[in-house]
């Protein structure tokens, strides 16, 4: 197989995640990130890439591997959960400015810990992502280097984004960094940071949304079109903000604007919304490899209609690391958070209870993968090994012929 058709079958097995990581490696000259006929953002070889800048991609690509916290961090961790990982403290949080909780995805606490680490003098810029790139809902890397900047990429991108695909940027600036992205970015650049030393010296703080996967580009289509709109005449689309979850925003190009409740975006539950394939084995929606995960702490994992309009968002934050205890305990001194109740595991699963089926289940789908001919994540640090065999043999089974199965159908 070419170097080139290696790194398409990341993408033919459904694995890649469109997270841009490879066009940093290989260079943009080399692997450019485009819009594919699907919609999704999917890696172009535009040169020969010879096998060692695919076996660095393979090293690091999400698609291929998922590597938890490093074992030198998560050893300071006192608490070690089977399924929610290293953790110093889980904490309800929200940004202690109004307008910040108000324009955040859930309380703003990530977008608060952003604008702080600027305004503490922790870092230069922040690597995020921001409304924009190739389509006018998908999400695009940005650098911000001020507390505006910050703010207006408050707000979770349900759709593609390729923040990754400025990492070589951000790291030729020789400055320190935060980087705010997926789990599964983050993922992939602690597993980098194994080949290139500039990241474990640059990048400070490492803070993550809780995810459940993006809508597929085709997904969104089918949506809008449910509700009368035509995908041409987005103009722009903001999926959350303004209140928690606040309504999914759409300005078509003759300035109208609709709006969609979350629940009628996404469907009433889980089994209704529709994943990228990669999302649906996810073996690391928790944030694992992050300082800190900010999660949404709805019971039963969705906002009740009667319930959010006037909810003004509550974080629930899985604090894994001392430098991201360091930094909630300063940020909230400083004002820029406000500390609820202390939680607990129990309190997470019930909030996330698709995190905790799809962490029991990774192995056993993986296998299943493996089992149908298709690559499957290597991980590290992930504990999947024990969640598997706390998951019992049948429902492992189920969950291996599963995989197989959708392995088979492509879906
Ligand atoms: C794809 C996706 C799926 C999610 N699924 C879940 C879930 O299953 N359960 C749950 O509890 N929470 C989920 N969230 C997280 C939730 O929506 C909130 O983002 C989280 O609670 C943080 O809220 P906040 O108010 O602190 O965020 P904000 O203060 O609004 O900050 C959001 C930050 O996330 C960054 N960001 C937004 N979209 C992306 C993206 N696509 N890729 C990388 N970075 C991005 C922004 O740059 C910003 O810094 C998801 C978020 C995303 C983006
Ligand atoms: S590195 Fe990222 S964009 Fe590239 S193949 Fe892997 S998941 Fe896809
Ligand atoms: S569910 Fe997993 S793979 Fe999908 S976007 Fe979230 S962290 Fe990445």
């Amino acid at each position: 197989m070419t170097a080139e058709a290696r790194l398409n079958r990341i993408v033919e097995d459904g694995l890649c995640i469109g997270c841009g990581l490879c066009e940093a490696i290989a260079g943009p000259d080399r692997v450019r990130m485009a819009r594919a006929a699907n919609g999704e953002l999917r890696p172009e070889a535009r040169e020969p890439l010879g096998d060692e800048i695919v076996a660095s991609i393979y090293a690091s690509c999400p698609g291929t591997h998922v590597s938890g916290l490093p074992p030198a961090l998560a050893r300071t961790a006192p608490h070690n959960d089977l399924v929610w990982g290293p953790h110093h403290r889980l904490v309800l949080a929200w940004a202690g400015d109004d307008e910040v909780r108000h324009r955040g995805s859930t309380g703003g606490v990530l977008t608060a810990l952003g604008q702080y680490l600027l305004r503490s003098g922790r870092v230069a810029f922040l690597l995020q992502v921001k409304a924009g790139g190739a389509a006018p809902s998908h999400g695009v890397a940005t650098f911000s280097g001020t507390e505006a900047d910050v703010l207006a990429a408050a707000g979770s991108r349900y759709g593609p984004a390729a923040p990754l695909a400025a990492l070589e940027t951000a790291l030729a600036r020789g400055e320190p960094f935060a980087l705010i992205a997926k789990p599964c970015d983050l993922s992939a650049v602690r597993a980098r940071a194994r080949e290139d030393a500039r990241i474990d010296a640059l990048v400070r703080y490492w803070l993550t949304p809780v995810c459940g996967g993006y809508m597929p580009d085709a997904s969104l289509t089918a949506v809008l079109a449910r509700h009368g709109i035509a995908r041409a005449d987005v103009a722009a689309l903001r999926y959350r903000g303004f209140g928690c979850p606040g309504p999914t925003s759409i300005r078509l190009a003759d300035g109208t604007v609709r709006e969609l409740d979350y629940l009628d975006f996404w469907g009433e539950d889980e089994a209704s919304w529709s994943l990228p394939f990669r999302c649906k084995i996810c073996p690391d929606g928790n944030g694992e490899a992050a300082d800190i995960a900010a999660a949404d702490s709805w019971p039963g994992g969705a906002p009740s209609r009667e319930a959010a309009p006037g909810d003004p968002g509550t974080n629930a934050l899985i604090v894994r690391t001392a430098a991201g205890l360091e930094l909630v305990e300063a940020a909230a001194r400083d004002g820029a958070l406000v500390l609820g109740d202390e939680v607990d595991v129990a309190f997470m699963s019930a909030v996330q209870p698709h995190q905790v089926k799809k962490k029991y289940a990774a192995l056993a789908r993986f296998q299943g993968l493996v089992e149908a001919g298709r690559l499957a994540p290597e991980t590290r640090d992930l504990r999947l090994d024990a969640l598997a065999a706390a998951n019992g043999e049948d429902a492992n089974r189920r969950e291996r012929e599963g995989a197989r199965r959708r392995a088979a159908r492509r879906t």
